[in-house]
């Protein structure tokens, strides 16, 4: 694609003043492919909403944890556990204690769990095993993160400590060991980063699976790994319903682990819940269309003014892209038609100043061909490539024919 079908700074601007979606244009129309029956935006689409501003965090090191990312979900900061509960029951303090910026585990005290309730969500957790080495195998520095409380990612100092492959650090338990043992000696914090998508059932039914992806230490130890149920101990899991949201929780496995900087970030919407990332269904993609569509037409109502007829027309034209309305693409060919009639009226000198302006026109209306939103026999188009060409105006200065930045 050539630059010249990118719009140009003063459209772009007038979109941007005019706009009345959500996200402002900051991109180009008539440019990458159209919408199509999966697809409610165009390929490079200006009128895709922009993604959230985040100010990444820090890194932790040993001495000091990391800052979150500035819109995270602050579990623990190492100064208080208002957030916790004991996982005996609502409202019961934890007797989990808070010692040098983290929090401690104390034996045979319980789990403690997050009074808040979330689905997926991309979190990070960082723990340490005690300094002092004691037991083996799955008796030194056990816990766990409890993924809704359901989904138990093993934390155990296994740095020199065999255990079984499914039970290691970093392993969904029971149910897929990590890619790689990539633990620091005991007593040094590990960094767990985990991107977490519960499996979604409706009416008892699996409708899309769930996954975990996590790093252990900055290494892929799952990568998009298949929940297949709540994790256990000893049997083999059976899928069952999730629900939307649990709470958080860390394994008291009678060691106490010490954890620290606990953030989250929920994730957006999946497709089947409504979200609009990626391929979606011929229904839902209708219906995004549509609503972009309505709010273009609503917007180029804004544009209405006698003098300058272009940019509502061009506004209007961009909508038929997103949705068919066959009282739009008749105000369409009007206007479309009253601007080639009016630029064919126009004498030599005042005609010169609008080559660009109306081979900018042009390019939109073999866009709108090009993806069957007008017919190839769309007069104005027809009229209006005859006038480009008695012009000269795709002749480069060289005399070669330039070539239609649609095609
Ligand atoms: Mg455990």
């Amino acid at each position: 694609m050539k630059l010249q079908s990118f719009p140009t700074i003063a459209s772009m601007l007038l979109s941007f003043a005019a706009t009345s979606l959500a996200a402002p244009f900051v991109g180009p129309t008539f440019y990458g492919d159209a919408p199509d029956e999966h697809h409610p935006w165009a390929v490079h689409d200006g009128n895709r909403p922009q993604p959230t501003i985040v100010v990444p965090g820090t890194f932790s090191t040993q001495e000091q944890p990391g800052k979150p990312p500035s819109d995270a979900v602050i579990l623990f900061d190492g100064t208080d556990l208002s957030k916790w509960e004991a996982d005996s029951g609502e409202g019961v303090p934890t007797k989990w204690i808070i010692k040098n910026g983290a929090m401690e585990c104390v034996p045979g005290s319980g789990f403690i769990r997050t009074r808040d309730k979330f689905g997926d969500f991309q979190l990070h957790v960082e723990w340490a095993a005690p300094t002092r080495v004691e037991g083996d195998s799955q008796g030194r520095g056990n816990s766990g993160v409890f993924l809704m409380g359901l989904v138990e990612i093993q934390v155990l100092d296994n740095y020199m400590n065999p255990t079984y492959a499914d039970g290691m650090a970093g392993a969904i338990y029971g149910q897929n060991p990590p890619l790689a043992n990539a633990l620091r000696p005991p007593g040094e914090f590990q960094v767990y980063d985990i991107v977490f998508r519960r499996p979604i059932y409706r009416n008892g039914e699996l409708v899309d699976a769930g996954y975990v992806t996590i790093f252990e230490n900055g290494v892929l130890v799952q990568d998009h790994g298949l929940i297949e149920g709540p994790t256990g101990h000893m049997r083999r899991t059976k899928a069952v319903p999730f629900p939307e949201a649990g709470p958080l929780k860390l394994q008291d496995h009678g060691n106490p682990v010490r954890y620290r900087n606990i953030w989250y970030r929920p994730l957006p919407p999946r497709a089947i819940e409504g979200g609009t990332d990626g391929p979606l269904t011929t229904e839902a993609t209708t219906a995004k269309r549509q609503e972009l569509a309505m709010a273009i037409r609503q917007d180029a109502q804004k544009l209405e003014n006698p003098a300058n007829p272009l940019p509502q027309m061009l506004r209007l034209a961009e909508s038929l892209q997103y949705a068919e309305d066959a009282v739009t693409l008749q105000k369409v060919q009007q206007m479309a038609a009253q601007y080639v009639d009016a630029l064919d009226q126009l004498p030599a000198d005042k005609l010169g100043p609008k080559k660009d302006e109306a081979r900018h026109v042009r390019d939109v209306f073999n866009y709108l061909t090009r993806f069957k939103v007008l017919s190839a026999s769309f007069e104005p188009k027809l009229k209006l490539e005859q006038l480009i060409k008695n012009q000269n105006w795709d002749k480069r200065p060289d005399g070669k024919q330039k070539r239609k930045a649609s095609e």
